[in-house]
């Protein structure tokens, strides 16, 4: 199913038809009326439902609509979701009692209306919408009329839902007596974590509130231990083979320091987790220190750091080295002690591998200098900065392609002519997605990975293509597109 069948059902629950029945009707029944078609043999009714409608029910629908009917199979639980969303005039008089009282209102009350069946089906099926469209993050955020439901997905964020004032306050404490929050905590930031078990999956949810102007905002993380980054390759993550065969020379040396680097959500982590799995092997012992652990490796120690209850990087850090470990994951450099702990144990025969929030690969080395890393420390010691980003990869399903315009012609061809191996010399099409329910209408699914590898100990020239080149080698190869690599250049350009 895909992430905009949520919409479609959304929009049918408040439609004409869905009017033609008593809501309470419909929310038994777990059925809602979408469309009627005419044909040549009359009007078909599209009706979703679980499974086979009763004799009963099927004859009062073909009655009411005047119609032939046709289910489309649907979650009972994604109907009534859509239908609660869709029945906000009938909730008033306790909808109002709600939002007059949201601010006194007693933690019982709270917790009563956190438990209602109907909210707790709600987020239940906001999560499984977000889950099943792949969105990495959804956003509860409390408007001056109510909340609004974003998703994130492929690392763009997209409306999906509002819902009125009524739903606020139980929404919210719903999700937070999931992530095991303190609901009667309004006015500090809270975070937490969840497990939940949607459309057949286990998924880690990291549950993050902020209280806002108009109240408490919630931004879930889904961690989705079947999906990208926990099963991702080098290979998986399309990266240039050129680029990758030189990554993985520096993956399997014994020691040294490898920083992966680029803006939050460029893929650094999976990037060095996918490295840490081709050396968790029997004779290897890899230990991760993270903030925190989002991907599982297989035969790993991972150490979740608390830098609020002490157990910062450093501190862990300092531990793990005891523990004989061969390849070391340090999530993130944040600190100067950090840093140095990380150059000392690349220095003294281990491979360390950790990130920085540096936009290119070369700012890498200035960033480490610039904590007070002596530079005699990192000769040798570096022995490459990949620096990444992650673009929207064309939808598969809906691929077409285009003649590319003059601009793209004379960006590609400058790259080109600077990098010869990118691709041929002139670039011939352009391939983008058209938009279909596989990609929930965007033109895209999934991500393509570009990179720019800095090898400190090689001297120039040096073959590989820059961050850029690198996208427009993905480009050529139809995997994304321009106006995607433009959007990913340019806005680290103004942030
Ligand atoms: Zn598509």
């Amino acid at each position: 199913m895909a992430g905009d069948d949520g919409r479609v059902l959304r929009d049918a629950a408040s439609g004409e038809l869905a009017r033609r029945f008593p809501w309470r009707w419909l929310d038994e029944q777990a059925v809602l009326p979408l469309r009627i078609e005419t044909g040549a043999e009359g009007p078909t009714a599209w009706v979703a439902a679980d499974g086979a409608l009763s004799a009963l029910v099927q004859t009062a629908l073909e009655k009411r609509l005047a119609a032939s009917l046709r289910v489309v199979p649907t979650r009972a639980s994604d109907i009534r979701a859509a239908l609660l969303a869709a029945r906000t005039p009938e909730l008033t008089t306790d909808g109002e009692r709600i939002t007059a009282d949201e601010q006194l209102a007693s933690i019982d009350d709270l917790r009563a209306q956190a438990s209602r069946e109907p909210v707790v089906q709600l987020v239940h099926a906001m999560l499984a919408e977000a889950v099943r469209a792949g969105a990495s993050d959804l956003h509860v955020e409390s408007t001056a009329s109510g909340l609004r439901i974003r998703q994130r997905l492929d690392g763009v964020l997209r409306d999906v839902q509002t819902l009125g004032m009524e739903f606020r306050a139980a929404v919210i404490s719903r999700i937070k007596v999931m992530a095991s929050l303190d609901i009667a905590e309004r006015r500090l930031p809270q975070d937490g974590r969840t497990r939940v078990q949607v459309a057949g999956r286990e998924v880690d949810v990291r549950v993050a509130t902020l209280p806002a102007l108009h109240g408490e905002s919630v931004v879930l993380r889904l961690l989705d231990s079947t999906q990208s980054g926990a099963t991702e390759t080098l290979e998986s993550l399309g990266f240039s083979d050129a680029l990758l065969s030189r990554w993985r020379q520096l993956v399997h040396r014994p020691d040294g320091l490898l920083l992966a680097t680029g803006p939050t959500g460029s893929g650094k982590s999976t990037t060095l987790h996918a490295a840490l799995r081709e050396r968790s092997t029997a004779d290897v012992k890899v230990v991760t220190v993270e903030d925190p652990v989002e991907y599982r490796v297989e035969g790993a120690v991972q150490l979740p750091v608390n830098p609020r209850s002490g157990f910062g990087f450093a501190t862990a850090l300092r531990a793990m080295l005891r523990h004989d470990p061969d390849v070391i994951l340090v999530g993130e450099m944040r600190d100067v002690e950090t840093a140095e702990l990380a150059v000392r144990a690349a220095l003294t025969g281990h491979l360390v591998l950790s990130t920085l929030h540096t936009t290119d690969a070369a700012g890498a080395v200035q960033r480490l200098r610039d904590m007070g890393i002596a530079p005699y420390l990192l000769t040798g010691t570096l022995r490459g900065v990949l620096a990444q980003r992650l673009l929207r990869r064309v939808c598969a399903a809906c691929r077409t392609e285009r003649a590319p315009g003059l601009a793209e012609q004379s960006a590609y061809a400058a790259a080109q002519q600077r990098w010869p191996a990118i691709g041929p010399s002139t670039l011939s099409s352009i391939a983008f997605g058209t938009g279909c329910s596989a990609c929930s209408g965007t033109g895209f699914r999934g991500r393509v990975a570009i990179g720019e590898l800095l090898e400190p100990d090689v001297a120039t020239p040096y073959s590989l293509p820059d961050l850029s080149g690198d996208g427009w080698r993905a480009v050529a190869a139809g995997l994304t597109t321009p106006d995607e690599l433009y959007r990913v250049l340019t806005v680290e350009l103004m942030g």
